[in-house]
C-alpha cells in the first residue's frame, strides 16, 4: 500500500508548504521509493545511491566482474551488459519525478560489499568473464583493503578506471534525452561526484561527464540541461570548498561521512561507546543524528561560505541522516541552504522542520 498524505493533515502541509523555504527532497533509487517520497511532498531526489542499483543477481555478476577484470578490455565488456540496466533505472526515475530534479550520485563503494565471497560466486564470476577461477581469486587479494571505509571508495574508484563513470554518465543522458522525447517534461539532470578531497579529481571527472554527454547529444541529435556537482563529506573538502567550486555547480553535505571522518568515529559502530559519551556528558547528543553539535556544523558552514564566495549561485543541501533531523533542518534554515534531502518517510517531518525553523527565526527577530 502506497501511503498518502490526506484530510486535515494534507491542509496542514499546505499551509507548512506557505511557509518554509527550504526545499525538501528526498533519498531514493527504486521506483517504489521515488514514488513513495513525491507521495509525501518530496520536492525532488536529492541523493540516488548508484551502488545501490547493482546487487539484483542479473547485475552483480557483471559488476564484480568489472571490478576484477585485468584490463580496460575487460571493464568495459561487463560496463557494456550494465548499460541498459542502468539506462531503464534512470527513465523510470525521472518519468516518476516529472521534471522534478534528481541528483544522481555516480558509483560509491566500499569495494568489499562488491566483491565475491564464497566459491560458487567465485566460479560465477570467471565463468562471466572467461577467465580461471584463480584468476578472480588473485584479482581479489590484490584488491583486499583492511579498511574499506577509507578505501577505494566513492570517486577513487572513477579516477582510478574512468569508463565506470563514463557508462554511468551516458545512462544518465540516454535516459534524460529519452523521457524528455517521451514525455515533453524538462529533465535537468545533476550528477553528482561522491567523496572528494581535492579539485583535481573534479575536474578530472566533470570531464569525463561533459564528454559522456557530447558524445550522447551529438547520437541522438537532442540534448538536456545538466549540472554536475560535488558531495562534500570530507574535512578536506569542505576546507578546499572554494576551488572545488570553480569546478561543481553544486554541494551535498554527505554529513554520514563528514561526521565519521571528522570525529574519527565508525558510523557503523560507534554505538556502545557513544552511549558511554553521551552518559558521561561528552556528547549532549548523537552526533550521527545532529548537526548543531560537534564540530561538523562548522565545516558545513565554512563549506557553504567558501563555496559562495567562489560561485556565488551555488546551490546547497544536504543529504546525510541529519537531512530528516528537525534540529538540522533548523541549522540548514540559518545557513540558508537551498535544500535538505531524506529518507522518503520523513520529507512530511521535514517539511514541517523547515517551516518551524522559518517561524523560530521570524520569532527570534520581533523578541
Ligand atoms: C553521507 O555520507 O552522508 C551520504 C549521504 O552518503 P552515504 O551515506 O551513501 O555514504
Ligand atoms: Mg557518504
Amino acid at each position: 500500500i502506497q501511503p498518502e498524505l490526506t484530510g486535515d493533515f494534507a491542509t496542514l502541509m499546505e499551509w507548512v508548504d506557505g511557509i518554509r523555504r527550504l526545499r525538501v527532497r528526498a533519498n531514493a533509487e527504486t521506483p517504489e521509493d521515488a514514488a513513495t517520497a513525491r507521495k509525501f511532498g518530496a520536492e525532488g531526489i536529492g541523493l540516488c545511491r548508484t551502488e545501490h542499483m547493482f546487487f539484483d543477481p542479473k547485475r552483480i555478476i557483471h559488476m564484480r566482474q568489472m571490478i576484477l577484470a585485468d584490463d580496460e578490455a575487460g571493464r568495459r565488456k561487463a560496463l557494456d551488459k550494465l548499460l541498459p540496466y542502468q539506462r531503464q533505472d534512470f527513465v523510470e526515475l525521472f518519468e516518476i519525478m516529472q521534471g522534478l530534479p534528481v541528483t544522481v550520485r555516480l558509483l560509491d563503494p566500499p569495494l568489499h560489499e562488491f566483491l565475491p565471497a564464497t566459491d560458487e560466486e567465485i566460479d560465477d564470476v570467471a565463468q562471466a568473464a572467461e577467465v580461471s577461477p584463480e584468476t578472480i581469486r588473485a584479482a581479489i587479494t590484490r584488491l583486499h583493503e583492511t579498511n574499506p571505509m577509507l578505501g577505494w571508495r566513492g570517486c577513487r574508484l572513477g579516477v582510478s578506471f574512468p569508463e565506470i563513470y563514463e557508462m554511468q554518465a551516458r545512462a544518465i543522458f540516454e535516459a534524460a534525452v529519452q523521457v524528455h522525447k517521451d514525455t515533453g517534461e524538462t529533465v535537468v539532470p545533476e550528477v553528482m561526484i561522491p567523496l572528494v578531497s581535492s579539485k583535481k579529481e573534479v575536474d578530472l571527472l566533470r570531464a569525463v561527464i561533459d564528454t559522456a554527454a557530447k558524445e550522447v547529444f551529438d547520437a541522438t541529435g537532442a540534448s538536456v540541461d545538466y549540472i554536475v556537482g560535488t558531495m562534500i563529506e570530507l574535512p578536506r573538502a569542505a576546507l578546499r570548498a572554494a576551488e572545488i567550486a570553480e569546478t561543481a555547480h553544486f554541494f551535498s553535505f554527505g554529513t554520514n561521512d563528514l561526521t565519521q571522518t571528522t570525529l574519527g568515529m565508525s558510523r557503523d559502530d560507534s554505538g556502545p561507546f557513544l552511549q558511554y559519551y553521551r552518559e558521561k556528558g561528552i556528547y549532549e547528543k548523537d552526533p550521527f543524528a545532529s548537526l548543531d553539535i560537534n564540530g561538523v556544523g562548522e565545516l558545513v558552514e565554512l563549506a557553504a561560505e567558501r563555496g559562495r564566495k567562489t560561485r556565488p549561485d551555488i546551490k546547497l543541501g544536504i543529504c546525510g541522516e541529519h537531512g530528516g533531523d528537525p534540529a538540522s533542518i533548523g541549522f540548514c534554515e540559518k545557513n540558508k541552504l537551498d535544500y535538505v534531502s531524506c529518507s522518503p518517510f520523513r520529507v512530511p517531518i521535514a517539511r514541517l522542520a523547515a517551516a518551524q525553523a522559518v517561524l523560530g527565526r521570524h520569532q527570534d527577530e520581533t523578541a
